[in-house]
């Protein structure tokens, strides 16, 4: 039986070269491949300056500590995002103060940000989740109004944009991530971007330590941690930045046919929208069930069984155990949230899949969705 996983890195021969090249040098951190993945990845965004981390989590990390957000602050930011970006306002001992989303765009919803401001909000953390462009024209002007920084989680949205503008340039940085599972990846890492030299020197210094920018001079002048990427992943991740408009028009041809298949099955299938204002980098695809009553996670368990991985797409942050026992957070805080959390999920999703592939998955999903919606 054909298995199809719900990700898949999409790594080829230059890969393999890059990455034995540089261990051939002997150079495995604080080298080259670093510095000139930072200067592709900035030009490629459009922004003055990039800094490579370790993960999109040591990145966003990082963005909160430049930003200066510390204990007693509030960041409002999505309930509907992987973990993550949520956990990382906790690690400057700030508070997350979450906003529902908006149903179709699966972003946080502006309308609802404004009650939420009190004289403790910070910052704005966004989250582009799915490759879509969170409501930025509105978002920036309640920043504007309320004199908060903006913070980009671009993590699942490379090369998306937002009119014609791309992601990662509206706030005062902006933070990318190369797992596995992303657009592009560098086996783990991150990459900061900023227009901002002082965020942009503070962020390198921290990266490494809290040391001087010059490394020469080994002074700690702050706290510091060690959130390098190694040379080899900027190595790998150089490869995979060259070929990403390969990458990302694969990725919209395998929605599309998606779309295509799915779309005979609107009744019980709802596809994922793309909103005008987006250009849509394709992070994953991921479908809900219409009918409430059908059970979500036996639909997955069907599917496993034929071979066909399925993940529940995303769960909401405030109703994770940590986050219902450190704010008391309950089912019905954040309704719209929770019912997209557990109506999706996301169907495989990676270059190799044909439209074949692509056929029989859909046909298959929309049998076991039938069976279920009579059960119920
Ligand atoms: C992937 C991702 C991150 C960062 O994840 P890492 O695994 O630390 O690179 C952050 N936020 C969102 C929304 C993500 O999808």
């Amino acid at each position: 039986m054909k298995h199809y996983p719900v990700a898949k890195p999409y790594i080829g021969s230059q890969e393999e070269k890059a990455v034995r090249q540089v261990l051939r040098s002997g150079i495995l951190s604080i080298g080259p491949e670093v510095a000139d993945f930072e200067r592709k990845f900035a030009k490629r965004i459009g922004a003055r300056f990039a800094c490579a981390v370790s993960s999109g989590t040591a990145g966003l990390h990082l963005a909160l500590v430049a930003a200066g957000i510390q204990k007693g602050d509030e960041v409002i930011t999505s309930p509907f995002s992987f973990v993550a970006s949520a956990n990382a306002i906790l690690y400057v001992g700030a508070k997350p103060v979450f906003v529902d989303i908006n149903s179709k765009s699966f972003n946080i919803d502006p309308a609802q940000i404004e009650a939420r401001i009190t004289s403790r909000t910070k910052a704005i953390l966004v989250v582009h989740i799915f490759g879509q462009a969170a409501d930025m024209k509105k978002i920036l002007a309640l920043a504007r109004k309320h004199r908060l920084k903006i913070i980009e989680d671009a993590c699942e949205s490379l090369d998306a944009e937002y009119y014609g503008r791309k992601v990662g340039t509206f706030g005062e940085s902006a933070v990318f991530a190369f797992y596995p599972n992303k657009q592009i990846t560098t086996g783990e890492g991150g990459m900061i971007v900023t227009n901002d030299k002082k965020v942009y020197q503070l962020c390198r210094s921290l990266r490494n330590q809290g040391r001087s920018d010059n490394l020469k001079w080994l002074d700690h002048k702050i706290l510091g941690y060690n959130y390098r990427l190694n040379e080899l992943s900027a190595a790998l991740g150089q490869c995979q930045l060259d070929k990403i408009d390969f990458i990302l028009s694969q990725r919209r041809r395998l929605a599309a046919w998606y779309t295509k298949y799915l779309t005979q099955h609107s009744e019980f299938i709802a596809v994922p929208e793309v909103m005008a204002s987006n250009s849509h980098s394709w992070f994953v695809y991921v479908v809900r069930l219409k009918h409430p009553k059908v059970k979500r996670d036996a639909v997955i368990t069907d599917l496993e069984k034929v071979g066909i991985s399925a993940k529940a797409y995303l769960p909401s942050i405030h109703l994770f155990s940590f986050y219902r026992k450190s704010f008391k957070y309950k089912q019905g805080d954040f309704p719209v949230a929770e019912m997209i959390s557990d109506s999706s999920l996301a169907l495989p999703f990676y270059i190799g899949l044909k439209e074949n592939d692509i056929k029989r998955i859909t046909a298959t999903l929309s049998s076991i969705v039938k069976k279920h919606e009579k059960r119920v």
